[in-house]
């Protein structure tokens, strides 16, 4: 493990146990505490924030994914070089809706947009 990613696996720790803190801390302030929680209530306040995180981490890589398309993609059906854009769509995840950014292109040609892909062969 190089000193960078090492440095990056401290961060993270740092901050999820940041997040921890300021979850209970909203727990504590809307008196969820007040009484001795029930366990299932905590794990349900726990899963909820690590379903949030889930939802962040799938949009922005959708995003990283989306900047990696070509600014152009030949048409799988007639050849012809085409603009891509990105377009954004929101899917059910297992963790609950994410919006996702994907890159796509129209052919005027064909009148069909595809899916570019990052190699640039049209097929994904
Ligand atoms: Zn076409």
């Amino acid at each position: 493990m190089d000193a960078e990613n090492q440095a990056r696996q401290q961060r993270k720790r740092q901050l999820l146990q940041e997040l921890a803190e300021l979850h209970v801390e909203e727990m504590v302030q809307a008196g969820g505490f007040d009484q001795t929680p029930h366990f299932g209530t905590i794990e349900r306040a726990a899963s909820g924030l690590g379903s949030r995180l889930s939802r962040e981490i799938q949009e922005r890589a959708s995003r990283e994914v989306a900047a990696d398309s070509p600014s152009e993609a030949p048409c799988p059906t007639c050849g012809a070089s085409c603009e891509v854009t990105t377009k954004r769509r929101t899917v059910k995840s297992l963790d609950g809706p994410v919006e996702l950014t994907e890159a796509v292109a129209e052919c005027c040609r064909c009148r069909r947009s595809f899916f570019p892909s990052a190699d640039g062969d049209g097929t994904r």
